[in-house]
């Protein structure tokens, strides 16, 4: 895998770098918190691994804003600390797991391996909102148990609107892969199908959409 490694110690980053070499990943060595930050905004990586010490932008602040971009790579905090507010700080910002130096190489691979098992098994085969449930490997959708025919424009709306788990949507992020028709032509079309099975699409002015459970459903 594709791996970025932010770490300004000398001596533990070539251990690293060459450890994950030596087990087939590519990584791409940082030393510097807001060049890595830039990098995460161009890159794509499969696993970060981010020191909390860094010059340049603590780790703490590269891993919030990964999550602030809505980035799902995982990242695993590495840190000379090890008090447990700074764990529990570090995971609350989103770091899928942290690791206290000094450390065996053999225990990072291990702890990043678990981390990605742990992705695969909570990466989604199917979306469940209220009584709509997509299911996203056979592209089936039902509502209240009963199959619901979408378009695939429609599919991909409302996988977005279900997915964000009654956030609201950005219309640009909705229009995106729009096909030249507008969202709303679409939201248009959805609303009276979904108002059936207790589901309904709310507009929030000037910003976008949401999926709600109607009240009382
Ligand atoms: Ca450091």
């Amino acid at each position: 895998m594709h791996v970025l490694l932010v770490e300004d110690d000398p001596e533990l980053s070539e251990g690293i770098v060459s450890f994950l070499r030596g087990q087939g990943d590519t990584v791409v060595h940082e030393t510097d918190g807001m060049r890595a930050d830039q990098l995460l905004q161009t890159g794509t990586f499969d696993f970060a691994l981010v020191d909390v010490g860094l010059p340049g932008l603590g780790g703490y602040e590269v891993v919030r804003r990964i999550r602030s971009r809505q980035q799902i790579v995982p990242v695993m905090l590495i840190t000379a600390r090890d008090a447990l507010d700074d764990r529990i700080y570090g995971l609350d910002l989103g770091a899928d797991d942290y690791l206290t130096k000094p450390f065996q190489l053999a225990e990072l691979t291990a702890r990043m391996r678990a981390v990605l098992r742990r992705g695969r098994r909570s990466m989604a085969r199917s979306l469940v909102f209220g009584p709509l449930m997509l299911d996203l490997e056979g592209r089936l959708a039902t509502l209240e148990g009963q199959a619901l025919s979408l378009s695939t424009r429609e599919w991909t709306l409302l996988e977005a609107l279900a997915g964000a788990e009654g956030r609201t949507v950005p219309k640009e992020q909705l229009q995106a892969d729009a096909s030249g028709n507008a969202v709303e032509v679409y939201i248009s079309r959805l609303r009276p199908r979904l108002e059936q099975g207790g589901l309904l699409i709310r507009t929030v002015r000037g910003f976008g959409y949401r999926l709600e459970l109607a009240s009382g459903g």
